[in-house]
């Protein structure tokens, strides 16, 4: 008999996803003594870490900042190679936890969730997956990811071409070697930046085609330091609450001065040294960077300039200068020698924007009228963000309404936790919470300790259901726009915008109110019995509905 046949089909809350969400949900709902099942599309654990194994892969927060808080002596025990560790040792450190907390067992891989159902007249789920199964659960919790649904090129030809091609986001696990080979990246985003340095070094020649040019920061990311590991070690705890109470979850200076209130000088004295210690703090150089047009500028003509000191072909270097729109808006990048990669022999760099790809050939890409041939082609064209995991999975809801058509108009969520027509359907770090603006460590480990806190609570007081209300839910949904809306954000087309999605309503998804506050209203929240939610009891139909 296989291990999914002797699972229980009746089951409290079905989990969607074994990344660094879908763990710690093992742990807590273990410990709390519920009935569940883990479904994950992957062959192993670790989540965006399984899949974005391209070269140069690494986290742009800081290894001590970027693990679990809850289990205090893996803290101790683990040592991270580097500063900001690189993908493989990301994915160790996920496996390494599926197994001292023995979690595997809880999880089923190669299963992919496809639908996901509410019967409202038993009030369970109905969560079909790609091996046939169909699962009652009480509750269904999405710990699907933000960026977890890779969008395949949409240029004309993609299929004829001979060769092969990878997408940063779904890398093979083998590897792949480039070496000696022509090949072609398209896509100058995280990931492309983070990739290109690697592949060059690999590469026969290397031909970058770029659409937009991006900010990108020097990671400089260095050996593990003891000292530095020790004094993190040392004071952990203390150090983790007080990225908790940041507004994005990380550990480090965060200027309390405007550059507005600064003179230029002393600006880009600012500018330089944070430059030098490097990494996206380079965002928090000043309070107001994000909301002050003047202020990003200064900050965007400073990086502008480190471009052109850098790349030494001035037409090379112009075309690789953000302009349009201002620094941070789309996501800031950190690389390790992404410019000075320009100035290889190997490697070209094609503005798109002047020479437009026209199609992709047999042999290459056609672009401004130039048949480019290639060995490989490797797309880092980026993700269908935030919402495009969920929507991908037919979700049903109250009478038949699918999530596709509830979020027509962009994703309404109350807190980014559950959204009103589909009770008990949680989201970790789902759209409306501050998710991708923060360290998704501690985003993580918040809505899993809030959502699994809920479930316990619900037990408690017997109660079958809960839901979203739709006032606090539209009251929320406003909020989360109003906030973005006071800060330069929006003026970007990004992936938070859904800009980069063709057909994709233009709605800034993540919430920039900060993660601290929002963790401070979703106490509140909690604290009132669940104001905004509605509730409903055993044996009863009315729904309580706590003070909307
Ligand atoms: P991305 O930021 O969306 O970048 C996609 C790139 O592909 C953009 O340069 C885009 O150009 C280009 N592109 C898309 N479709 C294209 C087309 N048809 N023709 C030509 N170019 C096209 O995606 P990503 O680089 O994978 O990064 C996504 C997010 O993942 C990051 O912003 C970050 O949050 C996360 N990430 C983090 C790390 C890290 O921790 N260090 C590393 C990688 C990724 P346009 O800009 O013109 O649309």
């Amino acid at each position: 008999m296989s291990q999914t046949q002797t699972k229980p089909s009746e089951i409290d809350v079905a989990v969607v996803g074994a990344g660094f969400s879908g763990l710690y949900l093992i742990k807590k709902l273990r410990d709390q003594g519920f009935s569940f099942r883990v479904f994950e599309a992957g062959s192993g654990v670790g989540g965006t870490w399984y899949w974005n194994r391209y070269p140069g892969a690494r986290c742009d927060v800081e290894s001590m900042q970027y693990s679990y808080s809850w289990d205090p002596e893996l803290e101790q025990e683990w040592r991270w190679s580097e500063t900001f560790a690189p993908q493989p040792e990301i994915l160790e450190y996920a496996n390494h936890v599926a197994d001292r907390h023995d979690m595997r067992p809880h999880i089923e891989f190669n299963t992919r969730v496809e639908a996901a159902d509410f019967d409202e007249a038993t009030g369970r789920w109905g969560i079909r997956t790609s091996t046939g199964e169909t699962v009652s659960a009480r509750f269904c919790i999405m710990a699907t990811g933000c960026l977890s649904s890779p969008r395949p090129p949409e240029i004309e030809g993609v299929d004829s071409y001979q060769g092969p091609t990878y997408h940063t986001g779904e890398w093979p696990h083998e590897g792949v070697d480039l070496s000696g080979k022509r090949v072609a990246v398209i896509g100058t985003g995280s990931s492309a930046i983070q990739a290109i340095p690697v592949i060059a070094e690999q590469a026969g020649h290397l031909t970058v085609f770029q659409r937009t040019p991006n900010y990108s920061i020097p990671a400089r990311t260095k050996p593990m330091n003891a000292q530095y590991e020790q004094e993190w070690k040392s004071n952990y705890q203390e150090r983790r609450e007080i990225m908790r109470r940041t507004a994005v979850g990380n550990y480090f200076a965060r200027a309390d001065l405007a550059a507005a209130d600064v003179p230029p000088e002393e600006r880009r004295k600012t500018f330089e040294s944070r430059w030098a210690v490097g990494g996206t703090r380079f965002m928090s150089s000043f309070n107001d960077l994000a909301t002050n047009a003047e202020s990003n500028e200064a900050a965007a003509q400073f990086v502008r300039e480190k471009i052109r000191e850098i790349v030494k072909d001035p037409a090379t270097a112009e075309a690789l200068i953000p302009t349009g729109y201002p620094i941070g808006t789309k996501r800031i990048c950190a690389d390790s020698h992404y410019f000075e990669t320009y100035n290889r022999d190997n490697v070209r760099l094609v503005n798109i924007k002047e020479h437009p790809i026209h199609r992709i050939t047999p042999k290459g890409v056609l672009a401004g009228g130039e048949e480019h041939e290639f060995d490989a082609i490797v797309f880092a064209t980026g993700f269908d963000a935030m919402t495009g995991t969920l929507l991908n999975i037919d979700i049903k809801g109250r009478s038949g309404l699918t999530l596709a058509e509830k979020w027509e108009a962009g994703p309404r969520t109350y807190l980014g936790l559950m959204t009103a027509g589909f009770p008990n359907m949680f989201m970790i770090t789902g759209p409306g919470s501050p998710s991708v603006l923060s360290n998704m460590m501690v985003s993580i480990e918040q809505h899993v300790d809030w959502v699994t806190d809920c479930l316990a609570n619900l037990r408690e007081q017997g109660a079958e259901a809960m839901e979203a209300g739709l006032p606090a839910e539209d009251a929320w949904v406003e909020h989360v726009n109003e906030m973005a809306y006071k800060t330069l954000y929006p003026k970007a087309a990004s992936w938070y915008m859904g800009a980069n999605v063709p057909g994709k309503p233009r709605v800034f998804m993540p919430y920039i109110g900060g993660c601290w506050n929002y963790r401070l209203k979703c106490d509140e929240v909690a604290a009132k019995g669940y104001e905004g939610f509605r509730l409903e009891r055993e044996g009863s139909n009315a729904a309580s509905q706590a003070a909307e």
